[in-house]
């Protein structure tokens, strides 16, 4: 699919994409206000609706400057039962998606992959292979089954999925949930697949800013993992067994967790040694500023004179996902201003932090995979390590890596875990 990224970035400006999707899902959420709410039925997996959107506007659609083309929402119905199922509302959605611009993260994947993320850090846009959305919604029905009977977990919360056609050239999407919040300035962040093979971030990725590590470097980061206390590391993992439970069960692989660690102690000394360097240099006149990357990034919630705790995860926190409710949350000093629900944990020096995770990248089916990279040659290279296996052992693999290697049982004693306010 190279050429697809390339005809995008060629021909087309991304912000000519970005302004056609908010055009796209606004016509496509707004025109389902007008359908009464109603029990799903199995025939609505399958429902594709098109709706066309000529420059000069038509009778569904408002007039744009840019070529006409035809955007098309898979399973609206479907879709608008899972949103509300997962708390968002019609109206919410829409203002998040369409009323401000989205931004563009980089990407550090190899697929290609566009990813959008909407202002308010809630929602990313992440374009998706033909076959990942086919298979996306082949999974539908299973998919509907195990968030219906199962509210916690770490799997993506799927919002919706949808293709932009113009010029005989078709780019699929798909809306989730944003795991790791934008405007605050992570310490860590990994995705881990349990895998050593290939699995170290890049020079050029760990250049970056905010680089995504990977098994190889949390390894030798945190060679002791992740202490959580007894209650919480419970269930986290028990989540963990039953979502890969169910990837297995579809048979799908080469997914992973991403983890986003928020070091709390750190963030106040960080914050101590600015605040010195203020007073050192009493001539600049600006305010003390806890976080120069918040100020520097545009739309944040910070900007907008909302804190974090109103404006990021309002939907779901990783808390929350593991316990399945609101309560039992961080205990956190009041005036700390992180996103709410991160879960705790202290790393190897006894710091707090504050754990933001999911799992991601789960439309790649065994059998898709196969034909692509499960060659001959990548077996007999390294018949046990390699990331492409049987989905079985992939899950049990990635189970094993995260109960044990990730993350750990604090020893229960003096030294308890769990952050109190000190
Ligand atoms: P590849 O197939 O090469 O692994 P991809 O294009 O399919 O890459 P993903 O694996 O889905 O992309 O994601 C790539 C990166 O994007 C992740 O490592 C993570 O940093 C970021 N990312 C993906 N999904 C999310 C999400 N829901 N919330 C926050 N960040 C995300
Ligand atoms: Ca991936
Ligand atoms: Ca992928």
């Amino acid at each position: 699919d190279a050429w697809f990224l390339e005809w995008i970035q060629r021909a087309k400006p991304t912000s000519e994409l970005m302004a056609a999707i908010q055009l796209g899902i606004g016509q496509s959420v707004g025109g389902l206000s007008s359908k009464p709410e109603r029990d799903m039925l199995m025939q609505d997996f399958g429902v594709v609706e098109v709706v066309f959107f000529p420059g000069e506007g038509s009778n569904l659609t408002p007039a744009h400057h840019y070529s006409d083309f035809r955007f098309k929402t898979y399973a609206p119905v479907a879709f608008r039962y899972f949103r509300h199922l997962f708390g968002i509302q019609p109206d919410d959605f829409m203002l998040s998606l369409c009323d401000e611009h989205l931004k563009e993260l980089s990407n550090p994947g190899a697929s290609g992959s566009i990813f959008y993320i909407t202002y308010d850090d809630e929602f990313i846009i992440k374009t998706v292979q033909h076959k990942e959305a086919e298979f996306l919604q082949k999974l539908l029905p299973g998919y509907f089954l195990n968030i219906s009977q199962n509210k916690r977990t770490l799997l993506p919360k799927f919002y919706g999925l949808y293709c932009y056609q113009c010029g005989g050239k078709n780019i699929r999407f798909t809306v989730m949930n944003n795991l790791l919040p934008s405007t605050v300035k992570l310490h860590e962040k990994y995705d881990m697949k349990g895998s050593t093979y290939k699995r170290k971030a890049s020079k050029h990725e760990r250049s970056k800013k905010s680089p995504t590590l990977k098994d190889l470097d949390f390894m030798e980061n945190h060679p002791d993992g992740l202490s959580l206390e007894k209650d919480t590391y419970d269930a986290l993992i028990k989540t963990l067994q039953r979502d890969t439970r169910v990837l297995e069960s579809f048979k799908i692989m080469d997914y992973s967790l991403l983890v986003g660690i928020y070091n709390l102690d750190l963030a106040n000394k960080e914050k101590q040694e600015l605040a010195q360097e203020a007073e050192q240099s009493p001539n600049q006149e600006q305010g003390y500023t806890p976080n120069p990357e918040i100020t520097s990034q545009g739309h944040s919630g910070l900007q907008r004179g909302k804190s974090f705790k109103t404006r990021i995860g309002q939907y779901s926190t990783p808390m929350e996902s593991i316990q399945g409710n609101r309560e039992l949350m961080d205990d956190q000093d009041e005036d700390e201003d992180v996103p709410p629900g991160g879960i705790p944990a202290r790393n190897e020096r006894g710091e707090r932090l504050l754990i933001y995770l999911g799992i991601i990248d789960i439309l790649q089916s065994f059998r898709l995979k196969k034909r692509l990279e499960h060659t001959v040659k990548a077996m007999v290279i390294d018949g046990d390590t390699i990331s492409v296996h049987r989905p079985s052992y992939y899950a049990q693999r990635f189970l094993q890596f995260h109960a044990t290697r990730v993350f750990k049982k604090a020893q229960p004693g003096p030294t308890a875990l769990k952050h109190s306010p000190s």
